[in-house]
């Protein structure tokens, strides 16, 4: 695992067969949201806990753990921020993973192999028109990106990352019929009925 920065924004991104994962890796098998502070990876309760280290892994998805923050009552308050556990994806599989993750232990990594990421999660995702089911990666409209100014606070001029990036992302339509999801899919990891990967 590494702290890196990219797009301004700092996070922890997770290696495939990482030695310190076991240190953070009860953040990605919660599946209780406690709280709006808190929300978990895997945001359905019957969703096998394999599925992150399957992710870990993947052709184009990563794990990370960002900053998520709690903005205080009163301005005496400190924002606090929590660990936030998500998926990153390339849903346009422009990218070789494996080379990205050698740049980021030599710090040659840039902005422009984060561009056509997204962070997401993994939710249950039922077609309206067809009514088949998915396992899909998610991205949340209201987890914005946050990233800090010099004294550590979030940068209200900089709240459009999450904006950009979904012009960016082509969301994914239900393979069965075509129509559109009420929600922003990312990624169909599988069909609930056959449980086979569409890498
Ligand atoms: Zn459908």
């Amino acid at each position: 695992m590494k702290w890196i920065k990219a797009e301004g924004v700092e996070f922890k991104y997770i290696f495939p067969n990482d030695k310190n994962f076991t240190e953070v890796e009860f953040l990605f098998k919660t599946k209780i949201i406690d709280s709006y502070y808190n929300m978990p990876l895997l945001r359905d309760n019957d969703l096998p806990d394999e599925l992150y280290k399957i992710i870990q892994n993947g052709n184009n998805t990563r794990l990370a753990i960002f900053k998520r923050p709690q903005f205080p009552k009163n301005q005496k308050e400190n924002i606090t921020f929590y660990d936030a556990p998500y998926c990153i994806v390339w849903p346009n599989y422009d990218i070789d993973l494996n080379v990205l993750d050698q740049k980021v232990i030599n710090d040659t990594f840039n902005d422009q192999d984060f561009i056509n990421s997204i962070k997401t999660y993994i939710q249950r995702v039922v077609c309206f028109t067809c009514h088949q089911e998915y396992v899909s990666l998610v991205i949340d409209p209201g987890a914005i990106y946050i990233i800090l100014d010099k004294s550590g606070k979030p940068d209200s001029s900089k709240l459009d990352l999450l904006e950009k990036k979904l012009h960016r992302v082509n969301l994914k339509k239900c393979p069965n019929c075509s129509s559109s999801f009420t929600i922003y899919v990312a990624k169909i990891l599988y069909k609930c009925e056959d449980k086979k990967f569409t890498w």
